[in-house]
Parts: C-alpha cells; structure tokens; sequence
C-alpha cells in the first residue's frame, strides 16, 4: 500500500474544499484532485480558478477510480451524497468528510456505503466566515487541528495514512470518539456561534440605540460577534439540528452562569466578578501559548 492517495475527489467545492485543494497543490498531496458541486455556477468558478484537475459533471464520476473520497458538504446532505455515491465508489477506497458535527453525519453516511470501503470521518477545526469556491487558500489549514473520528469498522493503518494526509495539508491531527468531539464543539464552536448570532440579534431590535451607531462604534467589541454571526446560514441550521443534545447542554450552563453573573452585577459582587474575569483571562492566554490565536493587542488588526 502506498502512503498517498493518488486521486482525491472532493464533493461540495465551497470553502474547505477548495482550502483542501489549494493545500494539496502546494504540497504536492495528490497526482490527481477531481470535484464535484450540484450548481453549474460553482462549478465554473471552480474551473477559471484551477484548483482541481477535473471538475466532474456529477458526483459518481467524480469518485469513480478515486484512492480518497472526501464529503465536504453541509452536514444535513451528507447521509443523501453517500447514497448517490456508494454504487460508484472503488473497492478499497477511504471515504472521509469534513462535517462539523460527528454523530449525525456517522448516523447517515455509515449505512450508505458498502462494507469493501474505509469510512473515517474527520473535521478540521479550521475555517472563516466566507463560503464557496472564491474563499479558499492553502494556509486555512496550517497548525489548526483536525479531529479524526474513526469508528469501530475503521482499520487503524487506514486511519494513520488519513491522518498524515491531512498533516501534508498543514495540519495537526487527533483523534476522538464522536460523542466526544459533538460535546467539545459545543463549547468551544457551537454555543459560542449561537451566543453571537443571538448578541448581533439584540443588537438589531434594540431601537434605542440606531443602526448607524451598531455600525460607526462596532469596534468596541461588537464587531467580533457580527463577524461570526455572518458566517454560511445553511451550515449552521444543519450544525444545530445535528448537535442538538450537546449544543443544549452547554447552552443550558451558559443560561446558569449567566443568571450567575446578573445577579453579581445587581448585588454589586466586584469580588466574583473579578476572580470570574481573571479564570477566562487565564483561558485566553492558554490558547495563545498553544498557537491558536495571535498575542498581538486587538488581534493583529491596524484598525
Ligand atoms: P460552503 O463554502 O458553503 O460549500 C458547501 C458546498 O457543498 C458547495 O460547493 C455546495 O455546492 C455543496 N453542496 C451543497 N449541497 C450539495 C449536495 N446535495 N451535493 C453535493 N454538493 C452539495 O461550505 P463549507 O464552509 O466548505 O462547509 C462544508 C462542510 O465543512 C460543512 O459540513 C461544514 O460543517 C464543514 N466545516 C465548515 C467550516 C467553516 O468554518 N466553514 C469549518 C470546518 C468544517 P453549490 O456551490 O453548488 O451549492
């Protein structure tokens, strides 16, 4: 068995994957990177861009003859992709996806597929706010971690190989158990995205205060919740719909500690404001002694 897949399709074209495929070409991943999107738009873009060898005309001749499959579209379609493709796939062949939420897409896609394929599913825990094949670049990739999800039909020398792959694209791999990676993207991802859409929300109706000024004094802080709350609408109604125990867990906690902190602030607690404030603080400076994020003040940003 050789290490490299020789011919990658990718299904969906939209951020990741054209992420996936420009960090592919920069490091020389795969002979051959062949994708497929439903709209003829996509496709097009996908084409004047050059990020693939072959832009196929449907999903099943994209994956014909491919060494790895990846599914890089919203995670409520994926179970209906893995039906379309299953007649088409080749023996032996891994087929992987980039979905953010695990159980679910294991849920759907694992029935689909025949036995004589390797299914490992996978999620980089990269991304922006942007979507479609224009938003891609190599680097989305590099030192972000990306979680594989093996199952207990996976071949642990199958999901070596997928794990260096996605390190030859920039990243750095673990794996998890699904139920596990859904609770942990719920805290660290899902809540979070849900909390901002719904401050950006508050911030709407709030008439007191006008649009212009939302807008003319967003730097504040405001600004970091409305570029989350812009992020693509389909993925995440599918994200919530498919993470919905965890995602109301941590909700349910955030409510508590929220109700906790209301009640400092009206009894005039400064103490456990200032002991709460102090434990986040130390948990962002974590992150940046683990290289997630930049220590430069306002992140990096000239204005
Ligand atoms: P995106 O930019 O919106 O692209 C989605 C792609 O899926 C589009 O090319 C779309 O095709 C295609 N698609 C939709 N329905 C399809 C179907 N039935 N059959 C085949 N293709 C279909 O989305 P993305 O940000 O790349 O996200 C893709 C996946 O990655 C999602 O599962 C998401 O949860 C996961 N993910 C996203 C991020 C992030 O930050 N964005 C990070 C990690 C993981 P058309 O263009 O033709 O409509």
């Amino acid at each position: 068995m050789t290490d490299r897949y020789e011919r990658v399709a990718l299904i969906g074209l939209g951020l990741i994957a054209s992420s996936m495929a420009w960090a592919m070409r920069r490091g020389n991943v795969a002979d051959t990177i062949v994708g497929f999107a439903p709209s003829e738009e996509t496709r097009k873009v996908a084409g004047e861009l050059g990020f693939l060898d072959h832009v196929a005309a449907s999903a099943t001749e994209a994956v014909r003859d491919a060494d790895l499959v990846v599914l890089c579209v919203p995670v409520g379609v994926m179970g209906a992709v893995a039906r379309e493709i299953a007649p088409a796939l080749k023996p032996g062949a891994t087929v992987s996806d980039v979905g953010s939420v695990k159980q679910a897409v294991i849920a759907a896609v694992a029935p689909e597929l025949p036995a004589n394929v390797h299914f490992i599913p996978a999620h980089p825990l990269a991304g922006t706010e942007q979507s479609g094949p224009r938003s891609g670049f190599a680097e989305l990739f590099d030192d972000r971690w990306c979680l594989l999800v093996p199952t207990e039909r996976t071949d642990p020398g199958q999901v070596d190989r997928l794990a260096r792959f996605w390190q030859a694209l920039g990243s750095r791999t673990d794996q998890m158990t699904a139920d596990h990676h859904d609770l942990v993207l719920a805290v660290t991802s899902h809540a979070p995205h849900l909390i901002a859409y719904t401050m950006v929300g508050v911030a709407d109706d709030l008439r007191r205060v006008t649009d212009s000024e939302v807008v003319n004094y967003s730097a504040a802080g405001f600004r970091d919740f409305t570029r989350i709350a812009a992020s693509d609408p389909t993925m995440w109604r599918d994200v919530f719909l498919s993470n919905k125990d965890a995602t109301l867990e941590i909700l349910g906690r955030f409510t508590e500690e929220l109700f906790a902190l209301q009640r400092a602030i009206r009894s005039g607690d400064g103490d456990l404001l200032f002991e709460y404030f102090s434990r986040t603080r130390e948990i962002r400076r974590g992150i940046i002694d683990a290289g997630q994020d930049t220590d430069a003040p306002n992140f990096g940003r000239t204005k």
